[in-house]
């Protein structure tokens, strides 16, 4: 990290950050690949059902944007972010100003939505990542149409000038921030987040001063970290951060191509979490949070995959769905019933990991027959 500090951080070295060479994601192969998407057009606009801020259902528009990306990532990134593969030094505010366009080409001016998740690979307000006067037109555009916004900062970027700047132009609107682990070992050593939880404390007493809604990111099983840790310790995030947060999602880890989770992954140091153990963390944790202000949300992002949350393939589906329907019913009688045969496996995985002493976990690394798991890499 030390050799690559300053570049972007205090103006003074006016390096071009393409200089950086990060393998793999920089090979030429890499590059050109990442380069190879039209400036002009976002990475992904869809539609999903929502809920407002006051509880009732909505559609919601979500816009991914390619963008610079995020400073932190040119500089040493996340252990998990694969969000490179949607950014490129060189978009322009008129490459921003046409994406933002073709967005609400894709939703017909974004018809039948009430709010819009705004997603830059980044931090939506740093300047140094997405030109003002574009982040201005969003802000603005948004609430003079009465659509409620979530975008996305890191924790030590909301500085109180910054988010009183937004508050002015899209009064009450959500900012997302991906804190993972309430845990300083965890955030540095297993996230290399770039943040501690006490900047993140400080953004949200700052979010809350500029009448700023807060919306906090947990990651389920980090790299390096055992499925039994994971279940144990994001219990004990979530019921601290809920009581600090509008609203707290919980994101089981999905691998992402070419990160560090991905190299250890591959290496079989590394297993995505077990959906039962998401299922048990709700249980555990559901009769303190249920009846807070703060709501919760799990979704496993490509759960029942290799890569996403999963148990043993055959009880996937079910157990997703059940998870699915809890974040909108809030009622455990959702997984009453559920079961098969791989839930003693995960029991057993979880009762060594928290009783032997091995970091990394006891459980079998990957769901494959043991010819492929010879011939996998
Ligand atoms: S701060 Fe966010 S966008 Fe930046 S590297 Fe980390 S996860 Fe990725
Ligand atoms: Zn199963």
């Amino acid at each position: 990290m030390g050799g690559a500090s300053g570049i972007l951080g205090d103006g003074k070295k006016a390096v071009k950050v393409h200089h950086l060479v990060k393998a793999p994601e920089n090979t030429p192969q890499s590059i050109s690949r990442r380069e190879s998407w039209d400036a002009t057009k976002p990475a992904t606009v869809y539609k999903t059902p929502e809920m407002l801020q006051d509880g009732t259902p909505c559609t919601a528009a979500t816009v991914i944007l390619r963008t610079k990306g995020c400073v932190w990532w040119w500089k040493s990134g996340c252990t998990f972010c694969g969000y490179f593969n949607d950014v490129r030094d060189d978009v322009s505010a008129d490459d921003l100003f046409a994406q933002w366009e073709e967005a609400k080409r894709q939703t017909d001016d974004f018809k039948g939505c009430k709010m819009v998740k705004v997603y830059t690979s980044g931090t939506f307000f740093e300047d140094r990542e997405n030109p003002p006067e574009w982040q201005e037109m969003v802000l603005k555009e948004t609430h003079e149409r009465g659509l409620e916004l979530i975008v996305e900062a890191q924790a030590h970027l909301c500085s109180p000038e910054k988010l009183s700047w937004v508050a002015e132009r899209h009064p009450g609107c959500t900012v997302a921030i991906g804190l993972e682990a309430y845990d300083d070992t965890v955030l540095r050593f297993h996230c290399n987040k770039g943040f501690s939880t006490k900047t993140w404390r400080k953004s949200v007493s700052d979010l809350r001063d500029a009448g700023l809604r807060v919306k906090t990111y947990l990651l389920f099983k980090p790299p390096f970290m055992s499925e039994g840790d994971a279940l144990n310790l994001t219990c004990e995030w979530l019921k601290e951060v809920a009581p600090l947060s509008d609203e707290v999602s919980i994101n089981p880890m999905n691998i992402q191509k070419n990160t560090v989770v991905d190299r250890i992954f591959r290496n079989r140091e590394y297993r995505p979490p077990w959906l039962w153990s998401l299922v048990e963390m709700i249980e555990r944790t559901h009769d303190e949070i249920v009846n807070s202000d703060c709501r919760t949300i799990v979704h496993p992002t490509a759960g029942g995959r290799i890569r996403g949350a999963h148990n043993c393939k055959k009880c996937d589906a079910e157990v997703v769905a059940a998870i699915e329907r809890y974040s909108v019913s809030r009622d455990l009688r959702e997984f009453k019933g559920l079961d098969c045969d791989c839930k003693k496996v995960w029991r057993t995985e979880i009762s060594n990991d928290l009783s032997l002493p091995s970091p990394l976990g006891q459980g079998r690394d990957r769901r494959l027959s043991r010819v492929d798991m010879v011939r996998a890499p």
